[in-house]
């Protein structure tokens, strides 16, 4: 019998007290739970920094992985056991910035997994530079006179390349998180859910309330229609990607669907070794 203790470590956080991080950790477990995936059936892939700790904390199997390295290794993890649910999660430094490369034909290749990007617009780790979704004229560590790039968009961004579940949530709003974290679990493909995650020590800007302030849900259009991925770039566009909820949602063959000579069982169970025929055929391309 499943129970929210059921996805619960024994190891205790150590986020700051107060750091967004916590409602999504409780969020994904609850997801789960109403879900139904057993957790010896998930694997949780995480990346480096405060959001990485998330593995460690989520009763199930775990990766804790290299910095921007999160997508790849839960991509592998999905094509060896097809019967794995598989959860990628990182923060936006790890995500947009050195992974950003991933995260694009992770989106285009439709692997069926999961990641969450809790996403606090600085580095909270390291104590607080601009991060690649610092907003223009956020005065941080590293642009003490104000951010001027660009930020990354990840929801336009996830859109653009392919990816066919992209939904936005608020770690202030636990119950709307948690409905959008769950539909993205049980979308078969690639879904990406960006979570306005505060990180309420390094960063004074983007706070509880700020976030509460300028966010809409997008379920509050009755018109809208989140497979029509035109209307998804023109909200994103008219509320500067301030918006929760599901944003686009379509079907396609999933990346391992398509991978010739993939067997569906987990390639834990398949015997790979060669027979000598086929050893002395391989050695001969070789020689
Ligand atoms: Fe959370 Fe920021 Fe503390 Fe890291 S530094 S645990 S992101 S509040």
């Amino acid at each position: 019998m499943l129970s929210l203790d059921s996805y619960k470590a024994s190891q205790r956080p150590t986020w700051c007290p107060g750091c967004g991080d916590f409602a999504v950790l409780a969020s994904l477990q609850k997801a789960s739970l109403n879900v139904g995936v057993a957790p010896e059936d998930m694997v949780v892939v995480s990346g480096i920094g405060c959001s990485g700790k998330i593995s460690q904390h989520f009763g199930s199997y775990g990766v804790h992985t290299l910095h921007g390295r999160v997508l790849p290794t839960a991509a592998a993890v999905k094509v060896a056991n097809r019967n794995l649910t598989v959860i990628a999660a990182g923060g936006d430094g790890d995500g947009f910035g050195i992974g950003v490369g991933h995260f694009v034909h992770a989106a285009r290749r439709n692997v069926d997994i999961t990641y969450i990007v809790m996403d606090n617009h600085i580095y909270g780790l390291t104590t607080g530079q601009t991060s690649p979704t610092s907003e223009p004229g956020h005065c941080t560590k590293t642009h003490p006179e104000g951010a001027f790039e660009e930020p990354i968009h990840p929801l336009e961004l996830a859109i653009t390349c392919g990816a066919t579940f992209v939904g936005q949530a608020f770690a202030g709003d636990p119950a709307g998180m948690t409905r959008v974290v769950e539909q993205a679990i049980r979308h078969k493909g690639f879904s990406m859910v960006n979570i306005f995650s505060p990180c309420v020590t390094f960063n004074k800007r983007n706070t509880y309330a700020w976030f509460k302030e300028v966010l809409t849900d997008v379920s509050a259009d009755p018109n809208y229609d989140c497979t029509n991925k035109a209307a998804a770039l023109a909200k994103l566009e008219e509320s500067a990607e301030h918006i929760t909820g599901v944003l686009y949602q379509v079907n396609k063959k999933t990346y391992e669907e398509q991978l010739p000579n993939l067997p569906s069982s987990p390639l834990t169970g398949v015997d790979l070794r060669l027979g000598s025929e086929q050893f002395e055929h391989l050695l001969q391309e070789f020689r």
